[in-house]
């Protein structure tokens, strides 16, 4: 038996009339930009998150760079941040001419630690970036509660988390603004690239849909330096016709998640927090072997990825910033120790079955 990491085409397949019609219809149309469509779209997934504005822009890195522009962070600006994302959370901030403060991580949560943030806000200090790691959100009530009584803004990067909850309320929902990466392997994914940023500040919102759009606000009129990051029409179409799907692939994913953390029982996972539900957009565990185990089920046909294997500071291109190995101890460890299994809506049951005996296998003859 073969198990990729992910399998995109079975999805495909399930949907593949729909899509094929939206993509069509957008194709007929001849509008490839800012039409109908992405509207359409920004409409629904506001519905959906619970805010009031959304905005489509071209990835999730940009949404970043985006909203904290919009906030006017800048140069000579810190930015609370954690050192175990993707990339591009810290990027953004750099991008923009802030300085990332980090904080290292909750080792059973995976999340930035939230009893660490208060000691490093300076007198610089504009917002916090907090990430909501591999689809589980973070301790975010507590954070905003500390952005508020500091006075920050709130930036989520909810890049993973479409559709995760926190107190029955959606994640991206909590600060001034919201983060969405559609990259083709998120839970909710366009068919290239593509991003959102949510907000219930609607001058915010303004300065956002002119900023994605040649900084704008009506054609030749330029009044502030902008950029091109626009959502479009054929991602917006694929995007409207996997929404109306996403809750049941999620929780699809959480069932097969379940079955896992029941399974794989004496395996150290990710941590979910009480009164938050997971999107599960990946599942991560923690081996003290974990080339080894990788390199073991890929011999049994079983695809794993390491979700990071270079904490972000102490990547080379930020060398710059002098940190070094030690600094952030926690996130060292998980990165050392991390490697993701397959998680996908479309598992079949003998696949499930078959990851679980053959990492329980792999495991004890480590
Ligand atoms: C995917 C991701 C991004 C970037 O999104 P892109 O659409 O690939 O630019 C940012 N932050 C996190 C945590 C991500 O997982």
């Amino acid at each position: 038996m073969n198990v990729s990491f992910l399998n995109l085409t079975k999805q495909y397949n399930s949907i593949q009339v729909e899509i094929n019609s939206a993509i069509a219809k957008v194709v007929k149309k001849q509008r490839f930009i800012l039409g109908e469509e992405v509207a359409a779209f920004e409409h629904e997934f506001a519905r959906y998150l619970g805010a009031k504005h959304v905005i489509g822009v071209n990835s999730g890195t940009d949404a970043l760079i985006l909203a904290l522009r919009s906030l006017g962070v800048g140069k000579g600006d810190e930015v609370i941040t954690q050192p175990n994302s993707f990339i591009a959370t810290t990027l953004a901030i750099l991008e923009v001419g802030a300085t990332p403060i980090f904080v290292d991580i909750n080792p059973d949560t995976y999340q930035i630690d939230e009893n660490l943030i208060s000691e490093k806000i300076t007198s610089k200090t504009k917002a916090i970036l907090p990430v909501h790691m591999y689809g589980a959100p973070c301790n975010i009530e507590k954070i905003a509660q500390i952005a508020k009584e500091h006075k920050l803004f709130l930036i989520e990067d909810a890049c993973q988390a479409v559709g995760s909850s926190f107190s029955n309320k959606k994640v991206g929902t909590f600060g001034e603004l919201g983060t969405f990466s559609f990259y083709p392997g998120k839970n909710l994914g366009a068919y290239g690239d593509g991003g959102a940023i949510c907000t219930n500040n609607t001058n915010i919102y303004k300065k956002l849909l002119s900023l994605r759009n040649y900084g704008q606000t009506e054609k030749y009129i330029h009044n502030e330096i902008g950029v091109n990051s626009r959502l479009d029409e054929i991602q917006a179409a694929v995007l409207r016709v996997k929404l109306k799907n996403v809750d049941r692939w999620n929780v699809q994913r959480r069932d097969i998640a379940n079955t896992y953390k029941k399974l794989l029982k004496d395996i150290k996972v990710q941590k979910i927090l009480e009164n938050s539900v997971s999107n599960y957009h990946l599942f991560v565990i923690q081996v003290s072997n974990r080339d080894e185990l990788g390199g073991k089920l890929l011999e049994k046909g079983i695809e794993t990825k390491i979700h990071y294997p270079i904490p972000i500071h102490l990547q080379k291109c930020y060398g710059y910033l002098g940190y070094k190995k030690g600094d952030f101890p926690l996130t060292d460890v998980l990165s050392q120790n991390v490697i993701s299994l397959p998680l996908y809506s479309e598992l079949t049951s003998n696949e499930i079955s078959f990851i679980i005996n053959t990492t329980l296998e792999a495991i004890k003859s480590l």
